[in-house]
């Protein structure tokens, strides 16, 4: 039994303030979920989120990690850093990661070993662009970014992992795929790790589909049987639309 997650990025939005306005609002709403409930904020509201969600079941996470204890590497931001704000969860290799500050499978894979050395759990995106999808190459591309993003982990590190499942062309742009294709091509990465990697791995993995997800569209694509949860990027950014994704069974 995979016990369903519903992941909110925030991206690049939310002061300190706004931060604990959010979270304050959304406490009474996600009470007594059944799924898991995590909201991943920018580096500088992590402070303020982990006071306010603070004897609650909202779970904190950061939106991405560096590879490195420490050292000269300006802007980024280590795993210690992070597991000291009692952050429990870290996105890493977020389309946008990739397509706007050079992120690559090898620095996804070097910073999921940071990750998992720090003892925090990952939310690791996977996804196609719609080039790629349409010129067929979907299964290709996803197969070299699992390969390469997680070569190397122990089979007990991988229940630290949670895959999210991200057609890029989905993001943001209002086009959801539809329910049958992501659970399709979910469906393919959880059949990829089990050859690649192990079937036992494969069988407690948690996928997530992100893209476009919201509180319309959430019951539908969490009815499927691959997949186990949302990272949800717009509609985690008012109360009330992340907690009916949340609560997706009682839309
Ligand atoms: C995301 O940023 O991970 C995401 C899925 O965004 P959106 O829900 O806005 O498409």
């Amino acid at each position: 039994m995979r016990t369903p997650i519903i992941a909110g990025n925030w991206k690049m939005n939310n002061t300190q303030k706004q931060t604990a306005a959010l979270i304050a609002e959304l406490r009474p709403l996600v009470e007594g979920a059944e799924s898991e409930v995590v909201v991943c904020v920018p580096y500088t509201s992590l402070a303020a989120a982990r006071k306010a969600v603070r004897g609650s079941n909202i779970k904190l996470g950061a939106q991405n990690v560096h590879w490195a204890e420490s050292g000269a590497f300006t802007g980024e931001v280590s795993a210690s850093m992070l597991k000291e704000l009692k952050v429990e969860y870290v996105i890493i290799g977020h389309s946008e990661r990739r397509q706007y500050f050079g992120e690559t499978d090898a620095t996804v894979n070097a910073r999921i070993k940071a990750a998992l050395a720090a003892k925090l759990k990952v939310i690791a995106c996977v996804g196609e662009t719609l080039d790629e999808r349409m010129t067929g190459r979907t299964e290709q591309v996803l197969e070299e970014q699992i390969i390469r993003g997680f070569q190397g982990f122990k089979t007990r590190e991988f229940d630290k992992i949670v895959i999210a499942y991200e057609p890029v062309w989905a993001i943001g742009t209002g086009k959801t795929a539809t329910a049958e294709e992501a659970n399709a091509t979910i469906a393919f990465i959880r059949k990829t790790v089990a050859k690649k990697f192990s079937p036992l791995i494969a069988g407690r993995l948690r996928i997530q589909y992100g893209g476009s997800m919201n509180a319309k569209n959430a019951k539908e694509l969490m009815a499927m049987p691959e997949i186990d949860g949302g990272l949800i990027g717009g509609a985690s950014l008012k109360a009330e639309d992340f907690s009916k994704v949340v609560n997706y069974n009682n839309n």
